[in-house]
């Protein structure tokens, strides 16, 4: 029998135990461990934020679907990995002390390095939890005129939650009748050409901020915030009266125990995504050094190779599935100016982009089936 351990309860750590229930015998145990009981589904966090859904809408009960699907879920916080006694350390939980493993799946996403930016904690509200976004949204009711400002710190690797906070932003103030009064602006540390991580500012989305009358402004690498306004590292300024941002983004402090982390903790794999110089080892999602945005579809695609190479290694076979890096996304405009994005960026080509209320829609479905298979 062997002991799979699944560090981290988000869509990396739960498709995995999925993947793992769907291949392997009942022989084997399946244990995941997380610090909190709930599954969040992140990509609807500004819905959330806008009031276009509720808490329970985003949050789903991880043991009752994990034991759903004969996994053990342990709640607690994972501190320390010992890759050569093969021991996870865990704390402040429902079990404390060491837990031993045969093979090990981290999954515990990044960390918010809101210290990299002087004032952000005092000064700024984000969307990347659930508290955090009903915080933005009370701000957003009480936003009647003056200057919003949405946008990445260097280092954040999201683009979809700063463009969609602003097409809802505009969209509610048209409907209040409050959009005359408002200016909004989206800036980007990135310079004019190199937008959104990985692919130009395209013609698709100027069409969209053009008609939401929202300004771009590239190039604009959030060093401070105060209580009015953002300064950048290159001397230049924004006021605002709302401010939505998203801080420096990081890999889980835990990967440091692995010895392989790059400087970022991010953690450092193979096509397998089996942890390079650790075995036994692997890990998907948020916390693995890819280029580009962190995408929940990377961390579900990770997590199925991941799975199908422990049962492989498992069988003392060699690894069976590869993961190929690729970036697919949708901004929701929540309209017809919906985004829909395809880069390789193995391949010398510009992304593939469409537009259109499908994009729209098909997000929402992809939404509706989580909460369908998962609640
Ligand atoms: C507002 C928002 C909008 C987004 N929109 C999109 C989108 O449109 N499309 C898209 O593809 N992606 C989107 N994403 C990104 C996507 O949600 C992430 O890429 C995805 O959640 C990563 O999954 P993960 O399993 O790697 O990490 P996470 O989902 O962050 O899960 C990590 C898990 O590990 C647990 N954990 C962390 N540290 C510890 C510890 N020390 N001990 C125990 N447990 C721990 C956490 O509690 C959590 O359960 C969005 C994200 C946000 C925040």
């Amino acid at each position: 029998m062997a002991k799979i351990l699944i560090l981290g309860g988000g869509f990396g750590g739960v498709i995995a135990a999925e993947s793992l229930v769907a291949k392997l015998g009942h022989d084997h145990q399946i244990t995941l461990l997380s610090r909190n009981r709930q599954f969040v589904f992140y990509p609807a966090l500004v819905k959330l934020a806008f009031g276009k859904c509720q808490r329970e809408d985003v949050c789903f009960d991880l043991r009752r679907t994990l034991l759903n699907r004969r996994v053990n879920f342990i709640a607690a916080e994972v501190t320390r990995i010992d890759p050569l006694a093969r021991k996870v350390t865990i704390d402040h939980g429902e079990v404390e002390g060491q837990l031993p493993y045969d093979y090990l799946i981290f999954a515990m996403g990044r960390r918010l390095a809101t210290e990299r930016i002087a004032g952000f904690y005092e000064n700024a509200r984000h969307v990347l939890n659930v508290e955090k976004a009903l915080e933005f949204g009370a701000a957003v009711a009480a936003f009647r005129e003056g200057r919003a400002v949405f946008g990445q710190c260097p280092g954040a690797r999201l683009p979809v939650p700063v463009f969609e906070s602003a097409f809802a932003l505009s969209r509610l103030l048209k409907e209040s009748g409050g959009r005359e009064h408002a200016e909004i602006f989206v800036i980007s540390p990135d310079p004019p050409g190199g937008q959104l991580g990985v692919f130009d500012l395209t013609r698709e989305m100027r069409k969209a901020l053009d008609f939401h009358r929202i300004e771009f402004v590239p190039d604009f690498p959030i060093e401070r915030v105060t209580a009015g306004a953002v300064l950048a590292k290159n001397g230049r300024a924004i006021d605002f009266n709302l401010l939505m941002l998203l801080p420096p983004f990081q890999g889980s402090p835990v990967s440091a125990s692995l010895g392989v982390a790059n400087d970022d903790s991010y953690i450092q794999v193979d096509t397998s995504m089996r942890v390079i110089g650790r075995q036994r080892i692997y890990a998907v999602g948020d916390c693995v050094d890819f280029s580009g945005p962190k995408l929940g579809h990377m961390a579900v695609r990770q997590a199925e190779v991941a799975a199908a190479n422990v049962c492989a290694e498992i069988e003392d076979k060699a690894p069976v599935a590869h993961y190929a890096h690729e970036l697919r996304l949708v901004i929701d405009e929540g309209g017809s100016d919906s985004i829909y994005v395809h880069n390789d960026p193995n391949v010398d080509e510009p992304a593939n982009v469409s537009q259109g209320l499908f994009w729209s829609w098909a997000k929402l479905a992809q939404e509706k089936w989580w909460q369908a298979a998962h609640s």
